[in-house]
C-alpha cells in the first residue's frame, strides 16, 4: 500500500498556477508533478501512478474535458480521482465534467484551503477503497488456499456476504443462507456468543488489530463445529467502519484431541456419548457406561516432583489405561472398543460401549485399579498412584451427554470420599447430595457477602484456679431460613469449595477485633487470650503470616494473646511449607496450638521440629477417660509429651467435675468444655468476663453428660442448637 499523503499531478497551462499549487501541496506532504498541457499529462499518467489529478478545464490544444474523457476510458473515478479546475460561472463545464466522471471541482481563482480539503477527501476515499480491494484480494487468496469460508460484512447496510465455502462449512448449499449477520450469530453456541460479541466490539472500537475468535457454530446436522473466525474492519478517513471482511475455518479436528496424551478430548467424548445415548434410545438391550477417573494425590505429585514428572505421569497413566482396556475381555467380547478420553488436568474418562451387562463397568474399573497398583518409573522416581472411579450407567433418560458426564463425576467424588482407589456407581441420592452441596455453596457465598456469619466464644479455664484465661472463637451461620447453623453443617463444604479461605479471614479479623476490645475494657496480665481455628486450606496460604501480622497490627492486640489452632494433618500434608509458616508466625510472637491432638497422623519427631506452644487433647479421649483405661493412658501420654517438649495443654470437652479433677491431678493446665460453659454470643462472653473479675475462680456451671440437652446454668448463658 502507498504511504504518505499521496502523489498528485497538476495539469495547468499557466505556470504561476502550477507553481503556487505545487508549493502549497508539497507543504502538505504530497509528492507533486506538473504538466503544462493535456498531452504531457496523459504521457505522465501512462508512466507513473498518481493518487489524484488536478485538471484545468481551459487549456489550449487538448482541453481539460477532453483529457478527462480519455482518462476515464482507462481509470474509474475510484482508481484515479480527478478534480477539475474551472473558471467561476462556468456551470456548463462543471456539469459536463461530472457527466464525464470528474470527482469534484474547484474554481479559479483557487481558494487554497478549500482545494487542499477537497484533494484530501478524494485521496482518502481512494485509499480506503484500495485497502478494501487489497484486503479482499488477500482474503480471497487465503480463502482459496486454506479452504476457508469467506465473509464480507457491509456495516452500513448490515448485509453480509457468505461465500459458497462458508455456507458449505455449516452444511448449506450456496444461497441457502440469508445475507444477514444473524445467520451467523444465531448459530453461535450460547456459551460462546458473549465472547464473539466482545471480540467484534473490541476490534470495531480499534482496541485489537484484527478480529479473531474461536467459537462453536451449529451445523445443519445439529452438531456444533469449532470454528475460528478472523477479519479486519475497513474504515474510512474519519475512522467510521465501512465493512468488515475475513474468513472462517473449521478447526473441529484439531480440537478433538488432547495435545499432551494424544487421547481424544472432551468434545470428542461428548459426541460419542451422544451417539451411545441415541442408540440406547432405539435399542433397549444396548448397555453402555461412562467411567470418570481422577488420579488420587496428583496435585501432591505434581507439586513435589515438578510439572515435568506430572506430565509424564499423565502420559504414562494414559498408556496404561489404554493397555488395560485392550486387555479387558469383558469389553472386547462385545465387539466395540471403549473410548478413552482426557478431560483435562488429571481427569480421564472411559466410554464403555455395548457392554453385555451393566456390571461389566465395575469389572473394568477393578481392572484399572489393579493395573495402577504397579508403580510408574518417571525420571528416576518410582511413583505410586491410584485413581478414584465414578461410574454412570447409560440410560435413555439422559437428555444430554453432559448430564451423564456430570453424574459420573459426582460418583467419582463419592468414590474419592471413601478413600483412595475406589469405585462408585452413580445413584440419585448422590445427585441430590451434589445439588445440596451446590446450593450450600451459593448460600454460603451470600452469607459471606451479607454478614450472616457469627462468632461464639467458648471460655478456656485454668484448671487449678478456675480462672477464665480466654476463649476459643467458634463460627456459626445465622441462616435466614434455617436458623443458627453449627460448623459441622458447613465447614466441610466450605473446605471443599474453597470458601473456607474468605470465611477464615473473616473469623480471624472478627475474633481479633473482639478480643482487642475486651482486652482494652478488662486489662489483665497476661491479657485475655483468643484461640482461632485455621483450616488446612487457609494454613497453606502463603500470605497467611502477612495477613495475620496485618490483622494483629490493625486490631492492636498483643500478638502473644492470639493462638492459632491447626490440625496435625494441616502440618503433615506439607511439612516444609508448614515449618516456614510456623517460624514466621513465631517470629511475630503468635502462639500455635495443635487442635484435636491425638486423632491425626502425628509424627513425634516432627512435633519437635515445629514451634508449637499448645496441644489440645481431643475431646474424645477426655470423654472416655473415665471408662476406658486406654484413653486415660493416652491423655497421660500426651501430657507427658507436652511437658517434655515444653508445651502446655488444653483439654477439650470437659463435661464432668470428675473429668476436671482428674485432668488437674494429671497436671493438665487448661480446660474447655460444657462443664465450664458452652460457646456463647459476644455480649454474654463479655458479661462473663465482667463477672469473673468480681468473683474470680467460680467459672463452672451445672454439669450434664448429655451433649444434646441444653445445659443452662444460673451464671452462664448457653447457646441453643445441636451440640456434639
Ligand atoms: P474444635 O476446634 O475442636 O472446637 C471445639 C468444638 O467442641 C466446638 O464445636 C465446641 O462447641 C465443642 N465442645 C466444646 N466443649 C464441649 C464439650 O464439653 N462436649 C462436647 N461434646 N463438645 C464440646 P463446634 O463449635 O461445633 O465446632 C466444631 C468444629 O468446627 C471445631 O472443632 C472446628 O474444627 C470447626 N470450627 C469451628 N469454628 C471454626 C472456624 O472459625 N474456622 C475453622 N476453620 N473451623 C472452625
Ligand atoms: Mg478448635
Ligand atoms: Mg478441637
Amino acid at each position: 500500500m502507498t504511504t504518505g499523503p499521496g502523489s498528485l499531478l497538476i495539469v495547468d497551462d499557466e505556470e504561476l498556477n502550477r507553481d503556487m499549487l505545487s508549493q502549497r501541496l508539497e507543504l502538505q506532504g504530497y509528492t507533486v508533478a506538473a504538466a503544462e498541457h493535456g498531452r504531457r499529462a496523459l504521457d505522465l499518467i501512462e508512466r507513473q501512478a498518481f493518487d489524484l489529478v488536478l485538471l484545468d478545464v481551459m487549456m489550449p490544444d487538448l482541453n481539460g474535458l477532453e483529457v478527462l474523457r480519455l482518462l476515464r476510458r482507462q481509470f474509474t473515478p475510484v482508481e484515479l480521482p480527478v478534480i477539475m479546475v474551472t473558471a467561476r460561472d462556468q456551470s456548463e463545464d462543471i456539469v459536463e465534467a461530472f457527466n464525464l466522471g470528474a470527482n469534484d471541482y474547484v474554481t479559479k481563482p483557487i481558494d487554497l484551503p478549500v482545494a487542499v480539503a477537497r484533494i484530501a477527501t478524494q485521496v482518502g476515499h481512494k485509499r480506503a477503497q484500495a485497502a478494501l480491494r487489497e484486503s479482499e484480494a488477500r482474503y480471497a487468496l487465503a480463502a482459496r488456499g486454506a479452504n476457508h469460508g469467506l465473509w464480507d460484512w457491509d456495516l452500513r447496510t448490515d448485509e453480509i456476504y457468505y461465500s459458497t465455502r462458508w455456507q458449505a462449512l455449516l452444511g448449506y448449499e450456496d444461497g441457502e443462507l440469508d445475507p444477514r449477520p444473524d445467520e451467523w450469530l444465531r448459530r453461535v453456541h450460547p456459551e460462546d456468543i458473549e465472547r464473539v460479541q466482545t471480540s467484534l466490539a473490541a476490534h470495531r472500537q480499534g482496541s485489537t488489530p484484527h478480529f479473531e475468535c474461536e467459537h462453536r457454530l451449529l451445523h445443519k446436522d445439529q452438531t456444533y463445529r469449532w470454528v475460528v473466525a478472523r477479519g479486519v474492519a475497513v474504515r474510512d478517513r474519519d475512522g467510521t467502519d465501512l465493512r468488515m471482511a475475513g474468513w472462517l475455518s473449521d478447526v473441529t479436528e484439531g480440537r478433538v484431541s488432547d495435545p499432551l496424551t494424544g487421547l481424544p478430548n472432551r468434545i470428542f467424548l461428548l459426541d460419542r456419548i451422544e451417539r451411545a445415548l441415541e442408540r440406547s434410545r432405539r435399542l433397549p438391550e444396548f448397555h453402555f457406561a461412562v467411567l470418570f477417573l481422577d488420579l488420587d494425590r496428583f496435585k501432591v505429585i505434581n507439586d513435589s516432583l515438578g510439572h515435568l514428572i506430572g506430565d509424564q505421569l499423565l502420559i504414562g497413566f494414559a498408556r496404561r489405561l489404554e493397555g488395560s482396556l485392550r486387555a479387558c475381555d469383558t469389553v472386547s467380547r462385545t465387539g466395540s472398543s471403549p473410548t478413552l478420553a482426557r478431560l483435562g488436568g488429571d481427569e480421564f474418562t472411559v466410554l464403555l460401549d455395548g457392554m453385555s451387562d451393566p456390571s461389566d463397568a465395575l469389572k473394568v474399573a477393578e481392572r484399572i485399579h489393579s493395573e495402577l497398583a504397579r508403580p510408574f518409573r518417571l525420571g528416576g522416581h518410582e511413583v505410586y498412584t491410584s485413581s478414584s472411579i465414578g461410574i454412570a450407567l447409560g440410560s435413555p433418560g439422559y437428555r444430554r451427554p453432559e448430564d451423564m458426564l456430570r453424574d459420573a463425576d459426582t460418583a467419582m467424588y463419592s468414590a474419592k470420599a471413601q478413600g483412595k482407589s475406589r469405585s462408585a456407581v452413580f445413584d440419585t441420592a448422590m445427585h441430590e447430595r451434589a445439588v445440596a452441596r451446590l446450593e450450600l455453596e451459593t448460600e454460603l457465598r451470600r452469607a459471606l457477602e451479607h454478614d450472616e456469619l457469627r462468632l461464639h466464644y467458648q471460655p478456656i479455664v485454668e484448671l487449678e484456679t478456675d480462672r477464665l484465661i480466654g476463649f476459643e472463637a467458634l463460627v456459626r451461620w445465622q441462616h435466614p431460613q434455617r436458623g443458627l447453623l453449627m460448623p459441622e453443617e458447613f465447614i466441610t463444604a466450605a473446605e471443599e469449595n474453597g470458601l473456607i479461605v474468605p470465611l477464615g479471614w473473616w473469623v480471624l479479623d472478627e475474633a481479633c477485633r473482639q478480643i482487642g476490645q475486651w482486652q482494652a475494657r478488662y486489662p489483665d496480665v497476661p491479657p485475655l487470650m483468643i484461640c482461632v481455628n485455621l483450616s488446612p486450606k487457609q494454613f497453606s496460604q502463603t500470605v497467611l503470616a502477612d495477613r495475620v501480622e496485618q490483622i494483629v497490627r490493625q486490631t492492636g492486640i498483643d500478638p502473644s494473646s492470639l493462638k492459632l489452632e491447626i490440625t496435625e494433618n494441616a502440618i503433615m500434608s506439607d511439612p516444609d511449607l508448614a515449618a516456614a509458616t510456623l517460624d514466621r508466625l513465631r517470629s511475630l510472637g503468635i502462639q500455635i496450638g495443635i487442635d484435636d491432638f491425638g486423632t491425626g497422623h502425628s509424627c513425634l519427631s516432627y512435633l519437635r521440629r515445629f514451634p508449637i506452644d499448645t496441644l489440645k487433647i481431643d475431646r474424645s479421649f477426655v470423654h472416655r477417660m473415665d471408662q476406658d483405661a486406654k484413653d486415660l493412658e493416652i491423655v497421660q501420654t500426651i501430657l507427658m509429651l507436652a511437658r517434655n517438649l515444653s508445651m502446655d495443654v488444653i483439654a477439650e470437652g470437659v463435661e464432668t467435675p470428675h473429668q476436671r479433677d482428674r485432668l488437674q491431678t494429671l497436671g493438665c493446665e487448661h480446660g474447655q468444655g460444657y462443664y465450664f460453659s458452652r460457646a456463647m454470643q459476644g455480649q454474654d462472653a463479655e458479661a462473663l468476663i465482667a463477672r469473673s473479675r468480681r468473683m474470680p475462680g467460680h467459672l463452672h456451671g451445672t454439669v450434664s453428660g448429655d451433649d444434646s440437652a441444653a445445659v443452662h446454668t444460673a451464671h452462664f448463658p448457653v447457646e441453643a442448637g445441636p451440640c456434639r
